[in-house]
């Protein structure tokens, strides 16, 4: 998948700055945050939707939450609280096609 721009990331192809790693999941900050933490959390995995998710992924797309509790607990959000959002498909407003939790802290977030 080297025209997809997060497993160029996964391959070091990219940079990132890289909030967390393991075999199976990368956390990297957002390129454009829109919180004071805006983290994305991503199978090392290709898949390009949750849409795509295939059954035997449950567990991996489970931890991709995991990761997103640990990092905002690390970083010190896990009292004030924090958001966690996929976008799926054209109208959920996904841009990257390889699915990501977008993680968002530090200010109070409103609406949806
Ligand atoms: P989505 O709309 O859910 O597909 O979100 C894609 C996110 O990827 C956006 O928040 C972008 O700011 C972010 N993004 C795009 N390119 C990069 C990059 N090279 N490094 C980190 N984040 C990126
Ligand atoms: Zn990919």
């Amino acid at each position: 998948m080297s025209d997809c721009l997060f497993c160029r990331i996964v391959a070091g192809e990219l940079p990132a700055k890289v909030l967390y790693q393991d075999d199976d999941v990368m956390a990297f900050h957002d390129i454009n945050p829109q919180a004071p933490l805006h983290a994305l959390i991503i199978p090392r995995k290709h898949i390009a939707t949750l849409a795509e998710l295939p059954e035997e992924d449950t567990a991996l797309a489970g931890k991709l939450f995991q990761v997103a509790k640990k990092l905002a607990a690390e970083q010190g959000y896990a009292e004030s609280g924090y958001r966690v959002i996929m976008n799926c498909g054209k109208h959920g407003g996904q841009v990257v096609y390889h699915i990501h939790l977008h993680l968002l802290a530090g200010k109070q977030l409103h609406g949806l």
